[in-house]
C-alpha cells in the first residue's frame, strides 16, 4: 500500500515534468496511520489519484497493473508496482477496504470505493476535495495487531526507510516551538508537534560519491546498523547505469576470525524500496560478509528467493559487485601498500574466503592477498616464491613453503627454520587449510609444509640422509626398547639420522595424517576424524645416546631408563605435549636433581 502511495507521487513528479498535469512536481508525502479505537489502518498519499475509468481498470480488475502501463509508456519512471495483485492483500487482513480518491487530472470528480473482499463492491461519487488517495483498511478480527503503533512502525521502519517521498507516521510526542502564518499574511509563535517522519528519503547512495566526505558515509553507516559499535573499515559506492542500473555503498566491517557472525548484513532494494536482507544464495557468499545497501531496479520484486537466485539481472549484479569489491582492493594495494597492511588483519579473511569460494575473485586478488612471515612482515604469492625458490628447493625440484600456525607453540622450530635461512609464514584461523589446498593446487610445484611437520633435516629435503651409525638390526633393536617410554598409539617411533649434536629426540606430526584429519573434523566427521591425533618420535640415530649404547647378552640394547625418558619428555614439552601428571613427575624429576 505505501509503496503504491510512493507510486502515486512519483507519477505527479513524471507527468509534471511533462506537462500533463498542473503541478510543481513538489511537496509530495505519503501518511500511514494506525487507530487502534477504530481497527483501521489508513494509507494516504497526496499523488495523482485516480479517475472513475482508473479505479474500474486498476481496483475492479485483479492482475492490471497500472504501474506497468506507466512505465511502458514513461521509461524512467521509478515506479514500484507492476504486478497488479498487490492492491488485493490488504484483503488478508482486512473485512472491508475503502478507496477515497481524486485525479490530479483536469476535470476530474472524486471517487468513492468499498468492498468487503467479495466480488461486489460499491463505487460512487466521493467525498475528497484536494487530489490523492486515500485507503482505509478495516482490520479483520484476526488482524488487529495491524491496527497497533508499534507493529506498523516496524514494518515502516524495514521496508520503507529509504522510500523516495515522505512517510509521516504519527507524531513525535513533543511540542516544540515553531511557526505559523496566519490569514494575514503574520507570523506568529505557535508550539507545533514534530511529525514523525520514518524515511529519509535522500539516501546516501544515490548521491554523487564525489560530493561526499568519509564522514558522511560512517554516519549513513551508524544510520543502518545502529547496533553495531565497530566503524566500518572502507566502502565502495557503486554507481553504475550500464548495462544495468545499479547503485549502493558496500562497507568493509571489521572482521577478525568470528566472521560467521556478521553474516546477511547486506540490504537488497529496488528503487528505493528493501526487498531482503537475506542474501545468502544470491550474492556470491563471501559478499555476504559485507554490509550496507545494494539497490538496482533490475532486481525483481515480490518474487521468491529460489527465483531470485537465477534471475539473471542478479547474476549479473552479483558479478560487478564482486569485480568491483575486487578493484576496490587492489587499487588500495597499490596506492598505499602500507595502510593496506595495517588493515590486513581485518580484511584478510574477507579476501582469502573470497579466493576461496569464487574462482573469478580468486584471479584477481592473488595479487594483493598478503602472507604474513613470521617476523610480521607481509609478501604476496609471487614475491614469497621469489624469495624462496632457491633457498627452499628440495632435492626433487619442489619448493617448500614453510609455515606455522602457533607462533609461541611452534617458536623452537621456527627459530630453527630461521637458523637454516628459512622463510616461515604464519598461515591461522579456519580458513588456513583450506587455503593451503587451494594454493598448493594452483602453485604447481609449491608444496606446504608446518615447521613440526618434520625434523627440521628431512623437512625440505635437500640431500640424501647422511648415513647411520647405527646398522637396521640395531634400529629394530631400538625401536622395541622406546616403544616401552610411549603409547603406542599415539606415538609411531622411527629413526632419523642427523647430526650427532642435534636433540636426540623430536617429536613432530605428519603433514598429510594431520592434514586428513584437519579436514574430517572440518566435514563433520569421516574416517580420518575419528583417528586419535598422531604423531611421531623421531630418535635421532647418530646421537651418543644410542650410537654408544649397549646391547646384553641376548643381542638386547640396554638403555639408560632414566636420560631416555627425560630427552623424550623434553621433546614432548618443547612440542607442547607434556601435560598433567607427566608433567608434575618431570617438574618433581628435576628439581631433586637440582636438589643434588
Ligand atoms: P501494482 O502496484 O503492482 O500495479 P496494485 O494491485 O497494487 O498493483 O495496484 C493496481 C493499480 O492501482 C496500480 O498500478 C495503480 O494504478 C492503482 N493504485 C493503487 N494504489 C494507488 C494510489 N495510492 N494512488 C493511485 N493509484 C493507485
Amino acid at each position: 500500500m505505501v509503496s503504491n502511495a510512493q507510486d502515486a507521487c512519483q507519477k505527479v513528479k513524471t507527468l509534471s515534468i511533462s506537462g500533463e498535469i498542473k503541478h510543481d512536481g513538489k511537496g509530495l508525502w505519503v501518511e500511514v496511520v494506525a487507530d487502534k479505537n477504530a481497527n483501521t489502518l489508513t494509507i494516504r498519499d497526496n499523488g495523482i489519484g485516480m479517475t472513475q475509468e482508473e479505479v474500474e481498470k486498476y481496483i475492479n480488475q485483479i492482475a492490471f497493473s497500472g504501474a506497468e502501463e506507466f512505465v511502458e509508456k514513461y521509461k524512467d519512471a521509478q515506479i514500484i508496482g507492476h504486478f497488479g495483485l498487490g492492491f488485493y492483500s490488504a484483503f488478508m487482513v482486512s473485512k472491508q477496504v475503502e478507496i477515497q480518491t481524486l485525479s490530479q487530472r483536469e476535470g476530474a470528480t472524486p471517487v468513492h470505493w468499498s468492498c468487503d473482499g467479495s466480488p461486489n463492491f460499491t463505487m460512487e461519487p466521493g467525498n475528497r476535495t484536494t487530489p490523492g488517495t486515500e485507503i482505509i483498511l478495516h482490520l479483520a478480527d484476526d488482524s488487529i495487531e495491524f491496527a497497533e503503533e508499534s507493529r506498523i512502525q516496524g514494518i515502516l521502519d524495514k521496508y520503507c526507510k529509504f522510500m523516495p517521498n515522505e512517510i509521516q507516521f504519527g507524531e513525535k510526542s513533543d511540542w516544540v516551538q515553531g511557526e505559523e502564518v496566519d490569514e494575514s499574511g503574520e507570523k506568529k509563535e505557535v508550539e507545533v508537534k514534530v511529525p514523525n517522519i520514518i524515511n529519509n528519503t535522500e539516501p546516501l547512495w544515490l548521491k554523487k560519491p564525489a560530493d561526499l566526505q568519509d564522514e558522511d558515509y560512517k554516519k549513513f553507516y551508524r544510520e543502518l546498523y545502529p547496533m553495531t559499535f565497530d566503524e566500518p573499515l572502507f566502502h565502495i559506492h557503486v554507481n553504475v547505469d550500464y548495462p544495468f542500473n545499479l547503485t549502493g555503498i558496500l562497507f568493509f566491517p571489521k572482521m577478525k576470525n568470528n566472521f560467521e557472525v556478521q553474516k546477511n548484513k547486506v540490504q537488497l532494494y529496488s528503487n528505493q524500496v528493501f526487498i531482503t536482507d537475506e542474501v545468502k544464495n544470491i550474492l556470491p557468499d563471501f559478499l555476504t560478509l559485507l554490509h550496507g545497501i545494494v539497490d538496482s531496479p533490475d532486481i525483481p520484486l515480490n518474487v521468491s528467493r529460489s527465483y531470485l537466485q537465477e534471475d539473471a539481472n542478479v547474476k549479473k549484479i552479483s558479478s560487478h559487485i564482486s569485480k568491483k569489491v575486487a578493484d576496490k582492493l587492489q587499487s588500495m594495494f597499490n596506492n598505499d601498500r602500507e595502510d593496506f597492511e595495517r588493515k590486513w588483519d581485518d580484511i584478510g579473511t574477507f579476501i582469502q574466503y573470497g579466493m576461496l569460494t569464487d574462482e573469478k575473485f580468486y584471479e584477481k586478488a592473488e595479487k594483493f592477498s598478503l602472507l604474513r612471515t613470521a617476523e610480521d612482515k607481509f609478501l604476496n604469492m609471487s614475491e614469497l616464491k621469489e624469495k624462496i625458490q632457491d633457498t627452499q628447493k628440495d632435492k626433487k625440484g619442489d619448493v617448500v613453503v614453510l609455515y606455522a600456525n602457533n607462533k609461541e607453540e611452534q617458536h623452537a622450530q621456527i627459530d630453527a627454520a630461521k637458523e637454516r635461512g628459512y622463510q616461515v609464514i604464519i598461515l591461522d584461523g579456519p580458513l588456513a587449510p583450506h587455503f593451503i589446498s587451494q594454493a598448493e593446487q594452483k602453485n604447481s610445484g609449491l608444496r606446504f609444509k608446518r615447521v613440526d611437520a618434520d625434523v627440521m633435516d628431512k623437512l625440505i629435503e635437500k640431500t640424501d640422509e647422511m648415513p647411520s651409525t647405527l646398522s637396521e638390526d640395531q634400529q629394530n633393536n631400538l625401536k622395541t626398547a622406546l616403544e616401552n617410554f610411549v603409547d603406542k598409539k599415539k606415538f609411531q617411533v622411527e629413526f632419523a639420522s642427523l647430526s650427532p649434536t642435534e636433540a636426540p629426540f623430536v617429536v613432530t606430526q605428519n603433514e598429510f595424517m594431520r592434514r586428513m584429519k584437519e579436514q574430517s573434523m572440518m566435514g563433520g566427521g569421516g574416517f580420518y576424524g575419528t583417528l586419535p591425533d598422531s604423531y611421531n618420535l623421531v630418535a635421532n640415530a647418530n646421537h651418543p645416546m644410542f650410537s654408544n649404547s649397549i646391547t646384553d647378552a641376548e643381542g638386547k640394547t640396554v638403555l639408560n631408563e632414566e636420560k631416555v625418558k627425560q630427552a623424550i619428555d623434553l621433546a614432548l614439552l618443547a612440542k607442547g605435549l607434556l601435560k598433567g601428571e607427566d608433567l608434575t613427575k618431570f617438574v618433581k624429576a628435576n628439581l631433586e636433581k637440582l636438589a643434588h
